[in-house]
């Protein structure tokens, strides 16, 4: 990938991660930016990336690259019904009247975005060292990490382009991507959403991938 190229790539083979220069910097990461914006942004999209090494494709390459399937029978089953799961959650999605996003299309960027972001949250708590961050603009550092998460994926396009995507591309569209929150629990206590109301999913429908 060029440096000017905004994007991020798991190559299994090299049992790689990589992430060009243009993704380093806003909307997805400042270092001079509060440590909530950055685990929320790019924190999220390296735990995507980190994801893909343990998804339905990273399973059949181990620690070296080798092309050998690590998983057992257990865990793949449970990796199975977390992604149906989450399938039909995306197929609910209605992107242009009539037209709603392919669940199975896009799980593997789904599975990545959920775990992704989970990782990213647990890491963010992590690194405050079990103290709560001080609040920045009225919003407490819970509430900072999810506007970042969702900024990072602030999409405009055209409805003909929008109809492309949903049919052939591998990812959801990023107003759908910003909707991973929902699969989240502290989603919920960030902002107190409740029942009723759109991000709002019932703990049952909650997808926990790991
Ligand atoms: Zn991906």
């Amino acid at each position: 990938m060029p440096p000017q190229l905004v994007n991020a790539v798991n190559l299994p083979v090299q049992n790689a991660l990589n992430f060009p220069a243009a993704i380093l910097q806003r909307p997805f990461f400042d270092p001079k930016a509060d440590p909530a914006f950055n685990y929320g942004a790019i924190g999220s999209v390296i735990g995507h990336e980190i994801s893909h090494s343990f998804d339905n494709n990273g399973a059949l390459f181990d620690s070296t690259g080798a092309l050998r399937n690590w998983w057992t029978p257990a865990d793949f089953k449970r990796f199975q019904q977390a992604g149906d799961a989450l399938a039909a959650q995306y197929d609910e999605y209605e992107a242009l009247p009539g037209l709603h996003l392919n669940g199975k299309l896009t799980l593997g960027e789904n599975i990545a975005d959920v775990a992704g972001l989970a990782a990213a949250y647990d890491a963010y708590k992590h690194s405050l060292g079990g103290k709560e961050a001080q609040a920045i603009d009225g919003y407490s550092g819970d509430q900072r990490f999810f506007i970042a998460y969702a900024q990072a994926w602030a999409t405009k396009m055209r409805d003909e382009q929008l109809r492309q995507r949903v049919l052939t591309d591998g990812h959801a569209p990023g107003q759908f991507r910003a909707l991973t929150v929902r699969n989240l629990d502290p989603w919920y206590t960030a902002f107190d959403v409740k029942e009723g109301e759109k991000l709002y999913l019932a703990p049952d429908k909650r997808v926990k991938v790991w």
